[in-house]
């Protein structure tokens, strides 16, 4: 089976495979069960200063990358992998969630452009099929952490990389919820024991007591995962609350 390939755009290319070259993702790569290749955005520069980027158009601080420039680059890009879809790593882009995560991992591969500075041109997203994806609301100062971020998610649910137990239907997100709570060895420590529950052996008791701390959690963490499934459930268009 071909490997799943990584291909990211990069002004930083030492960065890749940096912590994916290590455990789970590092053996896997070692395995040939991914592959992961950089693009030099700088190497598509035509100038003889090979300048990426350029002030903003419109004034303010910091500098934009040039659609011209990245445009070279993702077309090399795409004509080496074009079964990958093409992702750039923005703010301004959608969230990333498992359910994109498991679509990802369950292609050929993907590739990423990564940004820096202030941004990239926005004529490049109109002009070349690519998909913006933002890893949290939060700023970073490149796209090649984010990058990390997502081929870490993805390369974890490759066949072979995680051990059967793990592969993990029950994860945080995959049913819209947290998961429950972990513990282990010892049961009792600073005075804390492991709930009794999970000591029992009983099964049916066990897998009720998850599910409920499951939906418990989630209700108190994360109120908009639980607002995310009512929507999903309710007809559109309805002003209604969700039941739970
Ligand atoms: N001025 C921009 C931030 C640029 S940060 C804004 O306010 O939206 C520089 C680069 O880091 C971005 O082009 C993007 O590639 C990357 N980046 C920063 N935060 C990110 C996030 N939350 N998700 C994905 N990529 C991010």
């Amino acid at each position: 089976m071909a490997a799943w390939h990584a291909t990211t755009l990069t002004l930083y290319p030492e960065m890749f495979p940096g912590p994916l070259g290590l455990s789970l993702a590092g053996r896997a790569l070692r395995d040939g069960i991914w592959s992961c290749e950089t693009v030099q955005i700088r190497d598509f520069a035509t100038d003889k200063h090979r300048s990426v980027d350029d002030t903003p158009a419109g004034g303010g601080v910091g500098m934009v990358m040039r659609a011209d420039v990245l445009a070279a680059a993702v077309d090399h890009v795409l004509e080496h992998r074009p079964d990958a879809p093409l992702l750039a790593m923005a703010p301004r882009g959608q969230p990333l969630t498992q359910a994109l995560v498991r679509e990802l991992a369950a292609g050929p591969g993907v590739s990423i452009l990564c940004g820096r500075f202030e941004g990239i041109d926005e004529r490049l997203f109109e002009a070349r099929p690519i998909r913006p994806v933002s890893i949290g609301d939060f700023v970073l100062s490149g796209g090649e952490p984010a990058a990390l971020a997502l081929l870490d998610a993805c390369v974890r649910l490759l066949p072979g990389v995680m051990g059967a137990a793990s592969s993990g239907e029950e994860e945080s997100f995959d049913n819209g919820l947290l998961e429950y709570p972990h513990y282990t060895r010892p049961v009792e420590w600073e005075g804390r024991t492991i709930p009794e529950v999970l000591r029992s052996g009983d099964h049916a008791r066990i897998a009720a007591w998850r599910k409920s701390r499951a939906e418990a959690d989630t209700r108190s963490r994360r109120p908009d995962l639980i607002a995310r499934q009512g929507d999903a459930r309710r007809p559109p268009p309805s002003g209604a609350q969700p039941e739970d």
